[in-house]
């Protein structure tokens, strides 16, 4: 097991969103995280990755493990660079008045002089040449899709081995997001660790190969993806009927 919550509870200010969480995932595994808007997907992950107030809430009871160890004192920039956790954040993020370049490279500051950078900015052009394109062009004037891809690869540029992505799909037209939870699959059979929280319930099932349903900050299902993908309260609450 590399990662494993265990019954979590988190707050912001007085308001509990998260009530006993506990999931975990196995290193090499693909697992999605479904449910509905406000159910704690976001915070989930937020929590994962240490953010600090206000972007993440704090956590008042149970614990976050990796590899065994409790994440819960690790800084937010360590999690990062030295247990490689990187997060994909919803809405991107990206530095829009600097280019496709200058965002990937900025993710490389915590690696210093790694002779693997070169090797690993290659791979992402690889896997999206659009990019490579358009590596000079300022990131505000990308397409939506270009500027997913943009903020995958930045994670990517840390030398991650766990990938979390919240909402990868979000203002992609279908072909694109396809394109994208391809990528996905692909990063993964080369080793990547990912959990990908999706609205997009039936799309991170087709990928994953268990997936988790928050409910109000509950897990309230669970199971191998295809078991989701044909339980009939899932498919009626997530999976449009
Ligand atoms: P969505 O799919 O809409 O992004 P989500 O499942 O990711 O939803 P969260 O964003 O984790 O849900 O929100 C869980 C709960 O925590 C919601 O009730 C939300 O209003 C609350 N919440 C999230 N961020 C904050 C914040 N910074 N301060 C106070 N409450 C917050």
């Amino acid at each position: 097991m590399l990662l494993s919550i265990e019954n979590l509870y988190v707050k912001y200010g007085n308001i509990e969103a998260l009530h006993g969480l506990s999931f975990h995932v196995n290193e090499g595994e693909i697992v999605t995280l479904i449910g509905a808007n406000g159910a704690g997907k976001s915070t989930t992950l937020k929590s994962i990755m240490r953010l600090p107030p206000p972007e993440a809430p704090k956590v008042s009871g149970g614990d976050i493990l990796f590899k065994g160890k409790s994440l819960l004192n690790v800084e937010p920039h360590d999690v990062v660079s030295k247990l490689h956790i990187a997060l994909v954040p919803e809405g991107r993020h990206i530095f829009g008045n600097l280019t496709v370049m200058e965002n990937l490279m900025l993710a490389t500051y915590a690696r210093k002089n790694d002779p693997a950078i070169s090797r690993d900015l290659e791979r992402i052009f690889d896997l999206f040449p659009r990019l490579a394109e358009r590596r000079t062009q300022r990131s505000d004037t990308l397409s939506g899709g270009e500027q997913q891809m943009l903020a995958v690869g930045r994670a990517l540029m840390t030398s991650c081995e766990v990938l979390l992505l919240d909402e990868p799909s979000m203002g992609l037209a279908p072909l694109l997001m396809y394109e994208m939870f391809r990528t996905l699959k692909e990063l993964n059979r080369e080793g990547l660790t990912i959990i990908v929280v999706e609205q997009n319930a039936r799309l991170a099932l087709q990928v994953a190969s268990r997936g988790y349903v928050l409910d109000t900050g509950e897990i309230v299902a669970q199971g191998p993806s295809d078991a989701l993908l044909n339980d009939p309260e899932v498919k009626k609450a997530y999976l449009g009927g």
